[in-house]
């Protein structure tokens, strides 16, 4: 699942692409992807406006238009593919064999956008100001926002009863972790997944402060190198194994001690961590 770093390396790449261009109009494949919205409705929210900037908070991706706003969050496996026109596009996306899956696309003068998530987990949605934009709104301090400090960390863990990485998770406190990066963070800071979080210490909140920032800044480094590369619709990032001291490691030696990294379901969820250095 795209977390911060992903998504980010997204809006790198995909914002020289889009940026100044206006929308021709919306093409729809599958309307399951702009979910309550119609096709309709945000047909009508972007056709002709044009894309002043790209950016990202938490996991989501944003369009800003001249007037409104595009919405976007991959979930599990969305992408996005770029298409040279509306003529490539449509012989691609409705081809009878080996048709490439698209939801929607923006046609732009300059080429389009396709959102694609097989799984149709996915969204894409518009909205007619920013302020209108409920999900935009719920979110809580980027991870990659100056305003993300060691002491606001420390503030808002000891208002949370919650085990450390479910407080983490949780956007409307910190917004881009998910649960590759939140086991990552555990590990580097030495920290319980299981601790709750309103028992950290002041210590211990700027170790994790700074363990969250560095494992999300060297995974995006990761992700740029190669960066997304849209025209490729089978493009998906590459070489993150190699960073990952954790996540998707049961068995395997810790990197620290050489005992075994454990996966335990936590709320739901896989947590990967090392029972004898995060204690
Ligand atoms: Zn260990």
């Amino acid at each position: 699942m795209p977390e911060l770093p992903e998504v980010e390396a997204v809006a790198r790449a995909l914002r020289p692409l889009v940026r100044g261009q206006r929308i021709r109009c919306l093409h729809v494949f599958h309307a399951i992807a702009c979910k309550p919205q119609s096709p309709a409705d945000v047909a009508r929210l972007v056709e002709g406006r044009r894309v002043a900037e790209v950016f990202r908070r938490g996991k989501y991706l944003f369009l800003r238009l001249d007037r409104g706003l595009v919405e976007m969050h991959f979930r599990f496996d969305g992408q996005l593919i770029w298409f040279s026109g509306a003529k490539e596009l449509l012989a691609k996306a409705t081809a009878e064999a080996d048709s490439i899956h698209v939801d929607l696309a923006l046609e732009f003068g300059t080429g389009a956008m396709g959102f694609a998530d097989q799984r149709h987990f996915g969204r894409l949605h518009a909205w007619e100001t920013e302020a209108a934009c409920e999900p935009l709104h719920r979110l809580g301090v980027d991870a990659f926002d100056r305003a993300f400090t060691a002491v606001l960390l420390h503030e808002r863990a000891s208002a949370s009863k919650r085990p450390l990485k479910e407080f983490l998770l949780d956007q409307s406190r910190i917004a881009g972790i998910g649960n590759i990066y939140s086991s990552e963070a555990l590990w580097h800071a030495r920290l319980n997944p299981w601790q709750p979080a309103n028992s950290l210490g002041r210590r211990e909140s700027a170790r994790l402060h700074k363990a969250i920032v560095y494992v999300l800044r060297r995974a995006l480094e990761c992700c740029q190198d190669p960066p997304p590369d849209f025209r490729d619709p089978k493009w998906w990032f590459q070489g993150l194994e190699a960073i990952l001291r954790a996540y998707q490691r049961e068995g395997l030696p810790c990197r620290r001690c050489r005992r075994p990294i454990q996966r335990v379901e936590q709320g739901g969820r896989s947590t990967y961590f090392c029972r004898h250095c995060q204690k």
